[in-house]
């Protein structure tokens, strides 16, 4: 039998759209799909693909013979080699564009459901310098970009602080100018990985598990507090010290340093003791009023700006007229149930994560809010007909699941609950809209808009109203 050939290469085809995680899709001659991960809808472009999965192709455009109107020149050195802004080389309105359309193509495909007419797409005011939190990784092997590699040069010291290459767990790109938050970020990383070269602090060797500097992690809110933690590999107190110091001296306007000596295989630092060098525990956010105090472990939206919109468009949905009781689901530290106390009569905050519960109680003492009550748990465990008995019907259930989307037990509870209205506020439309199914004959949408919180990114927030039928 003659093997099936594995390779294939189409010549002068356009490229027609986007798809999921950031590629494109053009269609072989015979009418297969191909996604792509280096192309622009729009684009005319030769096609290397590589072997068939099961119904479709997954290539690279190896030659182009037409450039899209689509695309824009990207900002950053990086783009290409970063795995982090893929969509940096699309207009923006063209971005905003493709993610909305995903959202209604999600809501149409997997949910069949029956759509009103849509709001468009809130974009961002900012879509450069967005994030007010950012984890780089300290690395003692440095990616080479093609260009040093051809050079034929040593490079003896191959000290970086960046990010991790796509699919490559000890690769780190050296980053000198990111666009993604504000300054002194950058400032601050350069900064501190020049002071470590200088004065032999070693950075990390991931492979062979040795060397001091392992991550950093830069918030910068939007009430200008800085927070600044660097995580070490080992405990050497004169280079910690050393380099610890330097910081807070280059760097006066930080108002929270912080550290963590993390010996074990993994980095993450949720497990770890967090130790104050210099300033406060937290820094504060800041949003309508509201201060949300923010330790080095808690969890609040990235993009603060977008995050308020997100919020307003969540609780214009909710149209509360405060004599409800409102439920929000994945409350997280409590953000959205805070932000909308005002307008209720009573809101109830459901999360699984202790900490994050102990910063929403915190918060909402500090905020004089004395209308929220929060749970711990599961929400497949917690959200019962007992916590509903205990806690009272809601009018208004929010719901902020993560990416999963919401436990088939969750939904059930819902459609026992029935309340008049709910607000789906979901960073993943594929889960949102397998979930709004099981509720389609018990709830109708009535408004749906995309958000995007995360520019140059195919990332996309979508909230729905429905309200019972
Ligand atoms: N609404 C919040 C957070 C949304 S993120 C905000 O706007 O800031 C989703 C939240 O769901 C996270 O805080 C996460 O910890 C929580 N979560 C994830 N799985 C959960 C589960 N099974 N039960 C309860 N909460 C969960």
């Amino acid at each position: 039998m003659a093997r099936k050939k594995k390779f294939h290469l189409f010549e002068n085809i356009e490229v027609i759209d986007t798809a999921a995680k950031g590629k494109s899709v053009a269609k072989s001659p015979d009418g297969r799909v191909i996604f792509l991960s280096n192309a622009v809808p729009g684009d005319i472009v030769d096609v290397q693909t590589g072997r068939k999965r099961k119904s479709f192709f997954e290539g690279k455009a190896v030659k182009f013979h037409k450039l899209s109107e689509k695309r824009t020149q990207p900002v950053c050195d990086y783009f290409g080699v970063c795995g982090g802004c893929k969509w940096q080389n699309m207009k923006y309105e063209e971005q905003l564009f493709y993610k909305q359309k995903e959202v209604t193509n999600n809501l149409i495909r997997i949910g069949h459901l029956e759509l009103p007419d849509i709001t468009p797409i809130a974009g961002c005011k900012e879509i450069y310098f967005y994030r007010n939190k950012m984890e780089f990784s300290f690395s003692d092997s440095r990616w080479l970009t093609n260009e040093e590699i051809k050079s034929g040069q040593d490079f003896d010291n191959k000290s970086a602080c960046g990010f991790h290459i796509p699919r490559m767990w000890d690769k780190i790109l050296d980053i000198d100018k990111c666009h993604l938050q504000e300054d002194p970020s950058n400032d601050i990383r350069n900064s501190i990985r020049e002071f470590a070269k200088k004065n032999d602090i070693s950075f990390f060797n991931p492979r062979h598990q040795h060397g001091l500097l392992r991550t950093l992690m830069i918030r910068i809110a939007s009430t200008g507090d800085i927070m600044v933690v660097v995580q070490f590999f080992e405990e050497n107190k004169v280079k910690r010290e050393l380099l610890l110091n330097h910081i807070a001296e280059k760097f006066p306007e930080i108002t929270s340093l912080q550290y963590v000596i993390n010996h074990k295989g993994n980095d993450t630092i949720y497990d770890q003791d967090i130790i104050v060098f210099k300033g406060t525990d937290h820094i504060f956010e800041e949003m309508e009023g509201l201060k949300f105090k923010i330790n080095a472990k808690s969890f609040y939206q990235t993009n603060s700006a977008q995050a308020y919109e997100l919020y307003k468009i969540a609780r214009n949905f909710a149209n509360l007229k405060g004599d409800e009781l409102v439920y929000d689901l994945y409350t997280g530290t409590g953000t959205i149930a805070q932000f909308i106390a005002k307008k209720a009569k009573k809101v109830i905050g459901v999360e699984s994560v202790p900490e994050a519960i102990e910063d929403a109680n915190e918060n909402a003492k500090l905020n004089q809010i004395d209308n929220v009550e929060f749970f711990v748990g599961d929400m497949a465990k917690i959200f019962t007909k007992e916590f509903i008995l205990q806690n009272g019907n809601p009018d208004v259930i929010i719901t902020d699941p993560p990416r999963d989307g919401m436990h088939k037990k969750v939904v059930e509870q819902i459609l026992h609950i029935l309340p008049k209205k709910i607000v789906y506020v979901s960073c993943n439309s594929a889960t949102q809209a397998r979930d709004l199914a099981l509720m389609k004959d018990d709830y109708q949408i009535i408004k749906t808009q995309a958000v995007d919180m995360f520019p140059q990114t195919h990332h996309v927030e979508n909230v729905v109203l429905l309200e019972r039928r």
